[in-house]
């Protein structure tokens, strides 16, 4: 008798593990089994440089994250991905309860940080698009690479309304309008799948192994901060905050996002990650939200300055504010330390911890976790797939906005035609996938150069399109003579910023890169030119615009640049529309649509459209006449 009252019979029924269970039953029959020890792991996301399965293990790791993108190797395989997280994973599922972790990556436009994967324009070439259903489709598309190397967790979308690009994130912005970032938040139904209509408000959902946990962030104003300094103060008042900053996290909790992540920055002050009335009073009670509450990267250290000054402090700032998962990502012993003592005794009550733990437990039930916590090797071929390219070649088409065409209205450059005698590509952005990919790709910063990933170039694209007759020269920093000395019909001319992501991407002068203005002016002073800027957000371009006979935003557009040579060329239309407002001096800083005294270079909602001639594979008389008169 003895030994059978003591060892639970190995059949023993556990609910929690009955997928037929409905899910707030399994969330409760697993929650009264758990240790303090237990949940508190839950609530621990550590990074993948200080994972391993005895980690996972030993501390009943809730969460891994790969931050900044980092990886396992450099041009790591899906399948070395796949591999190294079900290690991960088995440490988890070897656990007494065995509750398995969620692994998350920085998925920002398509699965950024992976070799091969398909990388779509940043957020503001998708809000130039102002096409919905199109960023519900990349959405798709990002969630299958991402599953692909074995990650159902995206860091994914930032909703932020940049009201500043001097701010170095304003890219990952998909507009200074809230309305157009209300609407982007379409890529939530397609990351995590449609939302059935009879879903209970705030409640996450999320489809299928085909689809992923999406996360929207960063709660709240991270977009608003004073002349754009990332993490800083944003000055608002209420209504403004609700406004501007708010509406997007209504409409991404309608359509059943699973995560928020808290914004580093503060409101009036207040640090957004200690903030208790925004975080459990607004978002938890008010919005309804019932998914869960993560903090950014070593986000509750950051709470004090220095960061990192009294992390108990934080800890408890955090955890009492409302943050469900903490983002650790390194010092997970003091973490769980701190936590561990905080409940003890008593200042963090064990309902707290609690309603964070069933917050995650129900992410991981709703997802499928518990029933498929190992992935396969079934979606490999998604990455990169040739479909998932021609969806982000039509993205960057789409997000192309036509600022100038031709000196005078009757007589539009753009298109150009494909057969010419010679053509000059110059600019330092020209034959650069890193830079043509920006922040957030491959490395946390970016990179340059063409080895990094697979993908085609704006010279490559222009190549591809042009007749098999006309000559393409490719000269990065052309000087005058060269320009004059040959004879070319026309330049097309690819600079911009280079790539950074955060507060390496904050600037107060939001100049184009060097030599890139010596490159237009060596260019566009000799010769009718075409300027493609390859930027994150406006630059400063007021001073070469006379010059510049054509002028095209591309953003930060990815890996098919191809699609900028489609549009180019006449195959398809130019039809994008300006995100943001365009200035014509930074000390206009901060302009958007609607303030007063509102005096743009290009406003908001400015593009020139062109229609789409797929004949023009001769050459147009006026462009031969005017480059032989020049
Ligand atoms: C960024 C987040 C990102 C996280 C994880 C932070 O530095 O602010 O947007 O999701 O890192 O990489």
């Amino acid at each position: 008798l003895w030994c059978c009252l003591n060892t639970p019979a190995k059949s023993e029924y556990m609910k929690y593990k009955d997928p037929e269970q409905p899910i707030p039953v399994r969330i409760q029959d697993l929650l009264d089994r758990m240790t303090l020890e237990e949940k508190i792991g839950q609530m621990t996301q550590i990074d993948i440089r200080v994972a391993s399965a005895e980690v996972t293990k030993k501390y009943f790791i809730g969460s891994i994250l790969s931050g900044g993108g980092h990886l396992p190797a450099p041009q790591a395989s899906a399948e070395d991905w796949i591999n190294m997280i079900n290690d991960f994973q088995r440490g988890c599922l070897s656990t007494r309860l065995g509750i398995p972790m969620i692994y998350g990556i920085d998925s920002v436009h398509g699965n950024s940080n992976v070799y091969k994967a398909t990388i779509f324009p940043h957020n503001i070439g998708l809000g130039a698009t102002r096409d919905p259903e199109l960023v519900r489709k990349i959405g798709a598309a990002t969630a299958l690479e991402t599953r692909a190397t074995g990650i159902p967790y995206a860091f994914a979308p930032c909703i932020a309304v940049c009201r500043d690009p001097r701010w170095g994130r304003c890219y990952e912005s998909y507009s200074e309008d809230p309305q157009i970032v209300q609407d982007m938040t379409e890529i939530i139904p397609g990351l995590q799948g449609d939302i059935p209509t009879n879903s209970p408000k705030g409640v996450p959902f999320v489809a299928g192994k085909k689809n992923v946990v999406a996360c929207a962030k960063h709660y709240v104003g991270d977009g608003g901060t004073t002349k754009g300094i990332n993490e800083n103060n944003t000055v608002i008042d209420w209504q403004g905050l609700l406004n501007i900053h708010m509406p997007a996290y209504y409409t991404s909790i309608m359509k059943g996002v699973s995560t928020v992540m808290v914004s580093y920055s503060s409101w009036n002050g207040i640090k957004m990650h200690s903030n208790h009335e925004l975080i459990t009073g607004f978002l938890k009670n008010t919005l309804g939200f019932k998914g869960f509450v993560i903090t950014d990267w070593e986000g509750i250290d950051r709470i004090t300055t220095p960061a990192h000054a009294n992390y108990s402090y934080s800890i408890q700032a955090g955890i009492h504010a409302g943050i469900d998962m903490v983002m650790v990502p390194y010092y997970y012993k003091e973490f769980i330390d701190g936590l561990t003592f905080h409940v003890k005794n008593n200042i963090i009550p064990m309902s707290r911890i609690d309603d964070a733990v069933t917050r995650i437990l129900r992410v991981k039930f709703v997802m499928g976790l518990f029933e498929n916590p190992l992935a396969d090797y079934s979606l490999v071929d998604e990455l990169g797939s040739q479909e998932h390219r021609e969806l982000a070649r039509e993205a960057v088409r789409k997000s192309l906005v036509l600022l100038k065409n031709g000196q005078s209205v009757d007589q539009p450059l753009l298109p150009l035609p494909k057969k010419t005698s010679k053509i000059l590509v110059a600019g330092s952005h020209a034959d650069n996938l890193g830079y043509q990919c920006g922040g957030w790709t491959i490395e946390w910063q970016g990179f340059s150069g063409n080895n990094r990933t697979v993908g085609t170039t704006i010279l490559a694209a222009i190549k591809n399109t042009v007749d098999s007759s006309t000559d393409v020269v490719y000269k990065e920093n052309p000087d005058t003579e060269f320009v004059k000395s040959n004879d070319f019909s026309y330049a097309i001319v690819v600079v911009g910023e280079h790539p950074y992501a955060e507060t390496d991407g904050d600037s107060l002068d939001l100049t184009i890169a060097d030599p890139g203005p010596t490159t237009i002016r060596n260019v566009c002073g000799a010769m009718k030119c075409i300027v493609i800027l390859i930027t994150g957000r406006p630059v400063v371009i007021q001073p070469y615009v006379a010059s510049i006979d054509g002028l095209v935003a591309a953003w930060l557009p990815g890996t098919e640049g191809q699609g900028v040579a489609d549009v180019l060329f006449g195959d398809y239309g130019f039809t994008g529309k300006l995100p943001r407002t365009w200035f014509k001096t930074v000390d206009q800083l901060p302009m958007n649509v609607g303030d007063p005294h509102y005096d743009p270079l290009f406003p908001f909602g400015f593009g020139l459209t062109t229609e789409p001639n797929r004949s023009l594979s001769y050459d147009i008389p006026f462009l031969t006449f005017s480059s032989f008169f020049n």
